[in-house]
């Protein structure tokens, strides 16, 4: 597929996620000449600036965030003027509706629209209150857009929160559907851009010696782990109305474990993959099925030190009220009963200032129906366990026991690894650069669906409403200590 020219309409062009994600992908898709020539990127903030004003924030963003520009401005490279000039800016405030006939206008000027086959793409990097007063002023505009005689497209992006609970996603959704079309919206969760998220697919159903191994039949347990070092980078305020749950588990963790646990699709179209995550999201319930408090553990991290450097506690961050109970760590333990999965426990885990950065899925297999080995003095920890590792070091293992030599008979440990960055050089693309290639092409795939993102909300209500009472554990450890019990009971 090659991109079609398209009008690219960034609203909050000046915020932190256009300057850190979106201008570095696009530049770096410009530079692959994976963005067609034509294609034209219109900046749309509130401030008042001119076009040469906001490709110079736009370069300064890139040189701090993308790879692809060195520090010394002497050296840029050729390619950057000319992406540059596909750049321009247009000030509107979201408050008022004569800017969007403005912009109406501007867009459907001949230089413009003509030019890219009426194609235009609306990307809304703002704030979520302004998700639905956007989507609003558009559909407002929409009609004057499509009554001008152009064939093209309309695609809408959005990032997420796609809501803060159920109701209020169910209010984002029937805004955006009122709108536009299911298929011509697509939800970015920038997890679903990794190559490796991508891979659990590939593993699972290219490879038949794994994805015959993908059953309660073999796999005792499943964890699923989003550990990070940072804290709430100074969003207290932010963090204080999500806590993990909606921040990382509800999107992220679900994605994963929707990947890992779906049956194989029809076919490998958007609506075939997304109709089978949508079917396990159906299946999901607290741990057998029990009441949600006893499902889940909450954590929030005190005074304490990720590698090596001192770090104070959530409740002493800015932002943050002083007795504050948000969590920023959660365990739970799910159960998606269908016939593939009924019995096997999914933890699920996620947490902030932690004494590593790791995104992983851990497959343990189950033991030999019969002990042929009796093995004196020997640990028990023999189990085949397959790792699936999104960060930082993309990768796979599978671990397996093999016999010592000599005698008397033991069995130690090895593993078989793929470690993406040794076949695989060079870096590979940001996740941002691939999700904004798909969108311009319309494959939908790895984005969110409505009915996807409403069955997450939904299953998370119980979690959303629960007393927090969160068990402290100091920054640096990997969650609070209670997490030992609390994962041992069902094993047992
Ligand atoms: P932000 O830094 O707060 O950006 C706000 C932008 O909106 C600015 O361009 C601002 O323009 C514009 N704006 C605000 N009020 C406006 C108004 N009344 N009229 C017109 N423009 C207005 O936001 P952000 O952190 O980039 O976040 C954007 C979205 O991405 C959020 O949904 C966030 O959750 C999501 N997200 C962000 C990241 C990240 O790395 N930041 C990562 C994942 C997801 P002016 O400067 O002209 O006021």
């Amino acid at each position: 597929h090659e991109p079609p020219p398209l009008i690219f309409v960034i609203f909050g062009a000046s915020g932190d996620l256009t300057h850190r994600k979106l201008l570095p992908a696009l530049y770096e898709l410009h530079r692959k000449g994976d963005i067609h020539p034509k294609t034209r990127i219109i900046g749309v903030a509130r401030k008042d600036k001119s076009s040469q004003g906001f490709r110079k924030e736009a370069v300064d963003g890139i040189r701090s965030f993308s790879r692809h520009l060195p520090e010394d401005p002497k050296d840029d490279p050729e390619d950057l003027k000319a992406f540059l000039e596909r750049i321009h800016y247009f000030p509107l405030s979201f408050e008022r509706s004569d800017d969007f006939d403005r912009l109406a206008e501007y867009l459907l000027d001949p230089e413009i629209l003509k030019v890219v086959n009426g194609n235009i793409l609306f990307y809304l990097a703002t704030p979520p209150a302004f998700f639905i007063p956007i989507v609003e002023q558009i559909g407002r505009i929409r009609p004057r857009l499509d009554s001008s005689g152009r064939n093209g497209f309309t695609r809408l992006v959005i990032e997420k929160p796609f809501g803060h609970d159920l109701p209020s996603a169910k209010a984002l959704n029937k805004s955006v559907l009122s709108v536009f079309r299911e298929e011509e919206v697509h939800r970015i969760d920038h997890y679903l851009g990794k190559e490796t998220v991508q891979n659990i697919l590939i593993l699972r159903l290219a490879n038949p010696v794994f994805g015959a191994l993908w059953s309660r039949d073999v796999i005792s347990c499943v964890e699923i782990r989003v550990f990070e070092t940072i804290g709430i980078e100074g969003r207290g305020a932010y963090f204080e109305k999500a806590g993990i749950l909606r921040d990382m588990v509800q999107n992220h963790l679900f994605q994963l474990l929707t990947l890992t646990a779906m049956e194989p699709p029809v076919s490998f179209d958007a609506d075939s993959i997304r109709d089978e995550k949508v079917k396990v999201l159906r299946a999901l319930v607290p741990w057998k099925g029990g009441a949600p408090s006893e499902s889940i553990l909450f954590g929030q991290y005190a005074e304490g030190g990720v590698l090596d450097e001192p770090v104070m506690a959530y409740r002493q961050e800015k932002g943050v009220e002083a007795g504050s109970v948000v969590e920023t760590y959660a365990a739970m333990k799910v159960e998606i009963q269908n016939m593939r999965w009924a019995g096997v426990p999914f933890h699920l885990v996620a947490g902030k200032r932690m004494s590593r950065k790791a995104t992983e899925i851990v497959l343990h297999y189950r033991k030999p129906p019969v002990a042929l080995f009796r093995l004196a003095g020997c640990h028990d920890d023999t189990e085949n366990v397959l790792t699936l590792s999104i960060q930082p070091n993309e990768g796979i293992s599978l671990r397996f026991g093999i016999k010592r030599p000599g005698s008397p008979l033991r069995i130690d440990q090895a593993d078989l690894t793929f470690a993406y960055n040794q076949i695989y050089p060079d870096d590979p693309p940001e996740a941002y650069s691939r999700l904004i290639y798909d969108v311009m092409i319309g494959d939908a795939t790895l984005f969110a669906r409505n009915d996807e993102v409403e069955k997450a909300w939904a299953f998370m209500e119980a979690f959303l409403s629960l007393n927090r009472d969160p068990k402290l554990y100091p920054a640096g450890a990997d969650g609070p200590q209670e997490v030992v019990d609390f994962f041992s009971i069902d094993l047992s």
